[in-house]
């Protein structure tokens, strides 16, 4: 049987062209969504029009039930999770003195919480096989940390973290994990910027460009065929962080 793979957050941006490149490599997708369902439907029949059957799965991954029920449908329908791919996430650029509790633990709920739950959730089903592959989309600002998101650079720093030290504890029962930490990516995320903003952006990365999200859904793709890389955060950001 094909490879089963859940994503979260794969109605918009970079979630939904990781869905779409591994859907059309002969990957079992279950494509999540929450509040995007119009988007996560042309999906669907995006790829339907070509042959592809996805499912999709509507789930706020913030919350351990809905989480719960994500993989529940999943199992149910698969009998086992081969790769969990966390991509969900949110960003909101605010000076620390304005952050409000609410926005922290929406923050830490949406971004981090959703890849420890979700991880926690599927692991078993990947010990049960001893195969497994775990790929968090984390960011170059948990590398570096970014001003005016602080929240959200604490999140992709924890994301890291959560990746490094579940690579060592899942390697002998043969699960890759890896984070792929992205710089900026032409997606809704950045609509916040303006066009001179963006540009401005654009000066500081060696490569003068704002990356794609396909960008990302290659690396996820060779991160699938790849067979010995664990406990790495590839970034992929033009050159824009180099450490
Ligand atoms: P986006 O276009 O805003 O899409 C975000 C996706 O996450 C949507 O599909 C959204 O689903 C989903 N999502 C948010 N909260 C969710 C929840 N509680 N439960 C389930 N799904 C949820 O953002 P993007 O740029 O593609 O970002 C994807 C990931 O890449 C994020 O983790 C982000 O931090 C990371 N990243 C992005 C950039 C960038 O420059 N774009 C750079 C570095 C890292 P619904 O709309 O259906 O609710």
């Amino acid at each position: 049987m094909e490879e089963v793979i859940i994503i979260t957050g794969a109605s918009r941006g970079i979630g939904r062209e990781i869905a779409k490149t591994l859907a059309k490599n002969g990957k079992k997708v279950i494509a999540n969504y929450n509040h995007s369902l119009n988007q996560a439907v042309e999906l669907q029949e995006e790829l339907k029009k070509e042959g592809i059957e996805i499912d999709l799965f509507r789930a706020d991954v913030s919350k351990k039930q809905e989480a719960e029920k994500l993989v529940e449908f999943t199992i149910k329908k698969y009998k086992k999770i081969d790769v969990l791919i966390n991509n969900a996430g949110i960003s909101d650029g605010k000076m620390i003195t304005d952050i409000t509790d609410e926005d922290w633990h929406k923050m830490i709920n949406t971004n981090l919480y959703s890849a420890f739950i979700m991880s926690q959730l599927a692991i078993p089903y990947m010990i049960h096989e001893k195969q497994g592959q775990i790929i968090n989309i984390s960011s170059i600002w948990g590398m570096v940390g970014s001003s005016c998101e602080v929240l959200y650079s604490i999140t992709k720093a924890g994301m890291n973290g959560l990746t490094k030290a579940l690579a060592k504890e899942l390697g002998p029962s043969g699960i890759r994990v890896n984070a792929i930490a992205p710089g900026m990516i032409n997606t809704e995320m950045n609509n916040e910027f303006s066009p001179e903003e963006i540009e401005a952006i654009k000066q500081e990365i060696p490569l003068e460009k704002i990356g794609e999200p396909n960008e990302i859904a290659k690396c996820v793709k060779w991160l699938l065929e790849d067979s010995y890389t664990t406990g790495q955060i590839i970034s992929i950001n033009g050159g824009w962080v180099i450490t």
